[in-house]
């Protein structure tokens, strides 16, 4: 791995271009991290960096590991009027699958008393697994409305409170959706899966804040050392996995008429200047609406939760990220400013200190950046770091897998990883002990190290260390 690569400083690694790249590849990572990635990064990264119109280089965040096409913990970002391309694999398939985290105003003594009620209600309440729906069915006419207002629209419907909105990237709500872009197939998968979690590494875990590291900055995020919080990750269920279906499959076919030549088929992509570029992003941003909607009617549901136990409790959102999107945004690259496209897939928007889309108490410290790290080990909270020279503003969003599911399946039995879970005083609950032994914890990279990398590199800083108490996986 390490021969690719030219070190440009302790925490970063330069892939020097060659073959048909047309920038660099860079990735984030301490030498260890880069020297245990998986190979495929490297190669993968080469890939995106000869896509027509990118700017600057593709980076791969600490996290990375081998995704479709695109690595997961990958950024990249195209100028439309450089030729610049958008691309589905680069998104990813579950568009705007993304975390956000609750206060509880409870401390961990709280829990104890409870916790395996706690879980219990959390289990009995959050629709959770493969192919989970929820209480709810879309007409048509709700169906577009939901996808043109996210978030929002959801708290119109009474999940949640309008102060939620302030705390989610976009003000809950993704401008330039067009659901007529979104397949009958997308909709008709979508119609009674709102507010479930699905499956895999999707969860709502109840955490503890174990030590902080940035004083000023769990200040301003509301987080002290004993703090319960509730945390939820998962995205846009079978609608976005479905319009990641439709439109790579017609990228596919259009890409050789645009002039594009793919390296991997996995890389199909379109012209950000063309009818099929404009449609995935009318598409994708309705899925990203979909994503939000189905966090804030979770959010509702753990809320009710909370609420059997702890009657009245107040659960105020600190933040919302997605870590799977395309979003246009405006950076400066070599002293210049340009409206860029950035690809953000399995890795989170962290704007610093200053940025004017932040909620105005955390405008001082920088965005929240929300971090999975695993059901068995710690999670973290970190905020944005200063500069927007670093990877267009990003930074890595979880732990990143260290081995395949598979290998994990080899490695692991479901049971035991609970039984030896809930020695440790933390409780799962999941419809699927497969799921759970694929989900291992050491099937995940050591993510304070991940973190240590994001904040050596100048991604983020530290702010909170979560440790897991009870965790409702899919
Ligand atoms: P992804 O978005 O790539 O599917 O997953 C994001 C990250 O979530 C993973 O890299 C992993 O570190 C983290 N993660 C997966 N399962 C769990 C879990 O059960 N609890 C927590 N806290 N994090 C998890
Ligand atoms: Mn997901
Ligand atoms: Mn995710």
């Amino acid at each position: 791995n390490l021969a690719q690569f030219r070190q440009r400083g302790p925490f970063e690694w330069e892939m020097p271009r060659h073959g048909a790249m047309r920038v660099p590849g860079v990735i984030f990572a301490s030498r260890e991290l880069l020297e245990a990635m998986d190979a495929k990064v490297g190669e993968q990264l080469a890939n995106v960096a000869a896509l027509p119109g990118i700017v600057d280089a593709a980076y791969a965040m600490p996290d990375a590991h081998w995704g479709y096409g695109f690595p997961i913990g990958g950024v990249a970002a195209f100028d439309a009027d450089a030729g610049g391309v958008v691309s589905a694999g680069g998104v990813g398939f579950d568009i705007s699958c993304g975390v956000r985290s609750l206060h509880t105003g409870l401390k961990e003594a709280d829990i104890q008393r409870v916790q395996e009620r706690l879980a219990d209600v959390l289990f009995r309440r959050i629709p959770a697994g493969l192919g989970s729906t929820g209480a709810l069915r879309l007409t048509g006419k709700e169906m577009g409305a939901m996808l043109r207002g996210g978030a929002r629209w959801a708290v119109e419907q009474g999940f949640g409170s309008p102060e939620d909105l302030a705390r989610i990237e976009e003000g809950g709500c993704m401008a330039g959706a067009v659901p007529a872009e979104v397949s009958a197939e997308a909709k008709h998968r979508q119609r009674d899966e709102m507010g479930t979690l699905g499956s895999g590494n999707h969860y709502l875990e109840v955490q503890v804040v174990d030590e902080l590291f940035d004083l000023k900055a769990a200040q301003a995020y509301g987080l002290a050392v004993g703090d319960v919080l509730a945390t939820i990750h998962c995205g846009s269920r079978g609608m976005g996995h479905q319009i990641g279906t439709d439109f790579l499959r017609e990228m596919v076919i259009a890409a050789p008429r645009a002039g594009i030549a793919l390296a991997d088929r996995e890389l199909a992509c379109a012209p950000l200047n063309s009818e099929l570029g404009q449609s995935y992003l009318g598409a994708m941003r309705a899925a990203i609406n979909c994503a939000l909607a189905n966090r804030q009617i979770l959010t509702h549901l753990a809320r009710e939760a909370f609420a059997t136990l702890f009657p009245g409790i107040q659960m105020p959102l600190l933040y919302d990220v997605s870590h799977n999107t395309c979003k246009e945004e405006s950076h400066i690259v070599n002293g210049e400013r340009r409206r860029l496209f950035v690809h953000r897939k399995g890795a989170t928007r962290a704007f610093g200190p200053g940025h004017h889309e932040l909620p105005p108490e955390y405008r001082a410290v920088g965005q929240p950046v929300l971090i999975g790290g695993s059901m068995g080990t710690a999670s973290w909270v970190l905020a944005g770091g200063g500069s927007q020279t670093h990877a267009f503003a990003s930074a890595c969003h979880g732990a990143g897998r260290a081995m395949s599911r598979h290998e994990a399946l080899r490695r692991w039995q479901g049971r035991s990883v609970v039984d030896e879970l809930a020695r440790r005083g933390i409780l799962i609950r999941s419809p699927s002990l497969r799921g759970v032994a694929e989900e291992a914890p050491l099937a995940y990279k050591d993510v304070s190290a991940v973190v240590e990398a994001a904040e050596q590199a100048g991604l983020a800083r530290r702010v909170a260390r979560l440790r897991p108490l009870v965790c409702v996986k899919g």
